[in-house]
């Protein structure tokens, strides 16, 4: 649903709607190929525990702000899918990822839209199993997800449930973009023009971090596997087959999502604004 409304409409499936993942409260029946996904994501589910577990030990606490001052600069956005997890090393790689986002959208906005450019104010991450996350609009951070909050403009995250998960299993820059697609919805908030469709807000969001991902590469500062890595995490977040494309809570098929993702990093972000709606959403889904 469009980020705006999240504040005001306060529905927890319109809120869900806003975040990375579809929401799954529709009651649509699971298919086979989301009962094989779901089989796969639990075969790797004793490497994620391990993860956080790791990460409890070195640092506690249950939820927090993430800066912008403390961490070393790192040269590259790691690529590789991690075989070994170290907290400091996954802060360090957000912290770059949400100052390169700033930097980017900085420019971007004013050239592409001539519109003035103005940071999220705030970027924190929750652990939801120790300590609720920030609420937006009165709603309750939602678990497995990261969110973008119009009321407060800031960016929030599960970090045990959603971002670690995805750096261990999908690698650093499926983390990348899931910050990438929620800072998206923070530069939506900016702009003049809203999609009325949730799933155009949504793919809208994927190819404005299909825009950054390019500047990324642009830079040198991705590797061999990193747009997969982004595609894996596309695909993670796919909308249920059969889902309506009207329905408030879709995000897309793999396949849109995908494909704005790829308008994104070919046409820069005056490619995703306004919407393409006839050529992003596939009827047949
Ligand atoms: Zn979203």
């Amino acid at each position: 649903m469009i980020a705006r409304t999240c504040a005001a409409v306060l529905s927890l499936v319109l809120l869900s709607g806003c975040g990375f993942l579809p929401g799954d409260s529709d009651g649509t029946p699971r298919s086979r190929l989301a009962d094989a996904v779901a089989d796969a994501r639990a075969a790797v589910e004793a490497q994620v525990q391990q993860a956080v577990e790791d990460a409890r030990k070195q640092q506690e606490g249950g939820s927090g702000d993430i800066g912008s001052s403390r961490a070393p600069r790192v040269d590259a956005i790691r690529t590789d899918t991690n075989t070994r997890f170290d907290y400091d090393e996954y802060t360090q790689t957000l912290e770059q990822v949400l100052r390169s986002l700033q930097e980017y959208w900085k420019t971007a906005l004013p050239a592409s839209f001539d519109v003035a450019y103005n940071g999220p104010k705030r970027y924190a991450y929750y652990r939801p199993e120790q300590q609720a996350g920030p609420s937006c609009g009165g709603q309750p951070a939602p678990r497995k997800n990261a969110f973008y909050c119009p009321d407060g403009d800031f960016l929030a995250w599960d970090e045990t449930g959603l971002m670690i998960p995805y750096y261990v299993q999908a690698g650093d820059f499926a983390a990348a973009f899931v910050l990438a697609h929620e800072f998206g919805h923070a530069m939506q908030a900016r702009l003049p023009q809203r999609e009325k469709l949730g799933v155009l807000v949504e793919l809208q969001a994927d190819c404005f971090a299909g825009a950054w991902s390019r500047h990324v590469q642009d830079q040198g500062l991705l590797q061999a596997g990193d747009l997969d890595e982004a595609t894996l995490a596309v695909f993670s977040a796919r909308d249920v087959p059969g889902t309506e494309f009207t329905d408030p809570a879709a995000h897309g098929s793999g396949f849109e999502r995908t494909r704005a993702f790829t308008d994104g990093y070919e046409g820069g972000p005056k490619a995703c604004y306004p919407a393409p709606g006839e050529e992003w959403v596939v009827r047949s889904r």
